[in-house]
């Protein structure tokens, strides 16, 4: 019978017959000749517990994390990947700065419930026109996914950009390769151990501070993120605060939680499920041209 539990889920702990009923989740032994008849006619196949929809990647069956240690990747489509990620990455640092007409590119001051997109300001009584990009907004992603399968997570999502083409460059630089992570991990505390976790540890929060900081500078833009930077710390309390939480935020992110973002939070990846299946063109298109 296989476990959900990953510490803080909901059911953790409980097996999945417990959360929903048998009949319905179609997982574990087959109890009776009936359920086999019906299982015969349904269209819907047995679940098998090595099948990954029925495990968690990142945990074991007793719910403690299981660290995952990816390869290297490489090849033709992995640089191209590489190299858009520079750009995501350039026009990500660089946003903040740039203006069109006096105002910034994107801008999301809830504070002063001041919203600018591409230069254009929006207030709050422009709330219908929000309401209705919000559902195109939602629409388009519907559409895009069911065409295009995860082309965004893999390419543009900016979890995936930071986390494979930033952190985990780091990481194999400094322990090196999935093996020697492994290894390294498991080897006992000495200096050596010590230097590259504390080094790696360190990068990466100086990192995710930078990281934190551009994010605050959409919210609240740069100028004023650079006041709370240079004047004295007892005037931007509340702001500094922020820069905290979002450095330790995205540390935690980047250095721990990794993967589990889309398992466990991202509301697109809760969607993925809905939105493809076998028919997804890019799939096939992709299938026929790499396995021809
Ligand atoms: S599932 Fe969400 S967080 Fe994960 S790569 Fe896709 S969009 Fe990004």
């Amino acid at each position: 019978m296989i476990h959900f539990r990953a510490g803080f889920l909901p059911f953790a702990g409980r097996k999945p017959d417990e959360i929903i009923p048998e009949t319905k989740l179609n997982i574990g032994k087959k109890s009776s000749d009936n359920k086999g008849a019906a299982e015969a006619k349904s269209s819907v196949k047995p679940v098998s517990s090595s099948d990954f929809r029925d495990h968690l990647a990142t945990a074991d069956r007793e719910g403690r994390r299981q660290w995952i240690y990816p390869r290297k990747v490489q090849g033709k489509f992995f640089r191209w990947r590489t190299w858009f990620s520079w750009l995501l990455i350039f026009i990500m640092f660089a946003g903040p700065f740039i203006t069109i007409g006096g105002n910034p590119l994107l801008l999301l001051n809830i504070v002063e419930r001041k919203f600018v997109v591409l230069g254009q300001i929006f207030w709050p009584q422009d709330m219908i026109i929000f309401a209705v990009a919000v559902l195109l907004f939602a629409v388009s992603i519907l559409i895009f996914t069911t065409a295009f399968g995860r082309l965004w997570c893999g390419w543009a999502c900016p979890q995936t950009v930071m986390m494979e083409m930033v952190f985990r460059k780091i990481e194999y630089l400094i322990e090196g390769d999935a093996h020697q992570q492994r290894a390294l991990n498991r080897a006992a505390w000495n200096v050596q151990k010590i230097a590259k976790k504390f080094s790696k540890h360190s990068i990466f929060f100086a990192l995710s501070f930078l990281v934190g900081n551009v994010l605050l500078s959409y919210i609240i833009g740069w100028r004023q993120l650079y006041q709370i930077i240079t004047d004295p710390p007892a005037q931007h309390v509340t702001g500094l605060a922020f820069m905290i939480a979002f450095a330790l935020l995205f540390y935690g992110i980047f250095a721990r939680f990794r993967e589990q973002a889309c398992t466990f939070v991202c509301p697109y990846g809760r969607l993925q499920s809905l939105l493809l299946d076998h028919y997804c063109p890019v799939k096939v298109l992709l299938t026929a041209i790499l396995f021809r």
